[in-house]
């Protein structure tokens, strides 16, 4: 269906931060497929992991134990909230178990969430994203959802004893790499405290290490009770999961919520090999570094207005219109990155590069925006 307006490249092979396509051309890969492949194409960690697995058991549902989904599953727990884990497929999936455990904690109450998020496509997921050209073509949506501004007061005064949860991205992705300033998070923390409503974080696209932490909100010192994750979770294969602190853990009960497919042993070794290469200090001090060396970069270059973001979450607004940059980046540059907007070009390069290829990156762009 024509849901994407595609570009006109086939790639047929990855390694690393590179990807080839159908002819041959090499390309310097800064989107990873929307922040999934964030350890790199093909990672042989992971190549091996899903490989091995692959050999010995792909599939039984989550009627039983599998030894891969319950390690993950610790180690989730471990690494971030100290409660509970529910296994998806995708974000969206991960943000709709968190909506209905929000409102199975609080019946009837509603969610409140901030304007120009993104949280998925699926109705609930959409529902939560207060975008009118995503949301005014599927009316009616679920009810039960109340957009404010992203400011505190705005916020706070969204919050009582009817509200089920408040629902944020520390950093929102889709609509242009905007940094929710901490005060905001620490202002809906408190606002969720004196209501007993649930602060949910979705780090779907800034979790995993793409801020120079595993969990973004890990910089910020505010707490949430529960938190998204997808996208580079399962080093390139379609996992995501919702983590909950202790406060949520046993609120869904046996057949209240599942999914067939989730959490299956074969996405949750390639998980956990994903873990093992981003969960390490070194990584995570590259991350940070060289999202820093980046944003230096892309400030001094031409048509630059702003640079936006932390870690390898960057993006820049543009005085041209940033799709036509996308497009030549792509085909004259052999760069891939994306365009959040009319004038914003996103940069999510895999956590592995060096900062050779942050530098090759950057000179490829320079020849573009000069161009
Ligand atoms: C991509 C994204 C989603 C949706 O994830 P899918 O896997 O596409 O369903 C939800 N929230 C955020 C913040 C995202 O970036």
């Amino acid at each position: 269906m024509p849901s994407y307006a595609r570009l006109p490249v086939e790639f047929v092979r990855g390694e690393g931060a590179r990807l080839w396509d159908e002819e041959g051309n090499e390309y310097l890969d800064f989107l990873c497929g929307v922040g999934v492949t964030s350890v790199g194409h093909c990672h042989p960690r992971v190549v091996e992991a899903v490989r091995a697995q692959a050999d010995r058991l792909m599939h039984v549902s989550n009627i039983f134990y599998t030894e891969p989904a319950m390690r993950l599953a610790e180690r989730l727990s471990r690494s971030s909230l100290g409660g509970k884990v529910f296994f998806t497929n995708s974000g969206a999936e991960a943000i709709e178990a968190a909506l209905k455990l929000a409102r199975r904690a609080r019946p009837g109450g509603d969610v409140v969430v901030a304007h120009e998020a993104f949280h998925g496509r699926t109705y609930g997921a959409l529902s939560a994203t207060p975008q009118e050209a995503k949301q005014a073509p599927f009316a009616p949506l679920v009810p039960g959802f109340r957009a404010v501004a992203a400011d505190p007061d705005a916020l706070v005064g969204a919050v009582d004893e009817r509200t089920a949860a408040v629902l944020l991205e520390p950093i929102q992705g889709e609509s242009g790499v905007w940094v929710l300033p901490e005060e905001l998070l620490r202002a809906a923390r408190e606002a969720c405290d004196a209501h007993g409503a649930a602060l949910i974080f979705d780090e779907v696209q800034c979790g995993m290490g793409r801020t120079g932490s595993l969990w973004a909100h890990q910089q910020s010192g505010v707490v949430p009770d529960a938190l998204a994750t997808a996208k580079a979770l399962g080093g390139g294969l379609p996992m995501g999961a919702l983590i909950t602190g202790p406060r949520l853990a046993d609120v869904l009960r046996p057949g209240e919520h599942g999914s067939t497919f989730a959490g299956g042993p074969l996405v949750a070794c390639a998980a956990l090999a994903a873990l093992d290469v981003i969960d390490q200090p070194a990584l995570l001090a590259s991350v940070r570094e060289l999202g820093a060396r980046l944003a230096a970069g892309l400030a001094v270059l031409p048509h630059v207005l702003e640079v936006r973001g932390r870690g390898l979450m960057l993006a820049c607004a543009l005085d041209i219109a940033a799709p036509e940059v996308v497009r030549r980046a792509l085909l004259e540059q052999r760069l891939v990155v994306n365009a959040t907007g009319p004038d914003t070009v996103r940069l999510l390069p895999p956590l592995t590069i060096g900062a050779g290829e942050a530098d090759e990156a950057l000179a490829r762009l320079r020849g573009v925006l000069e161009a």
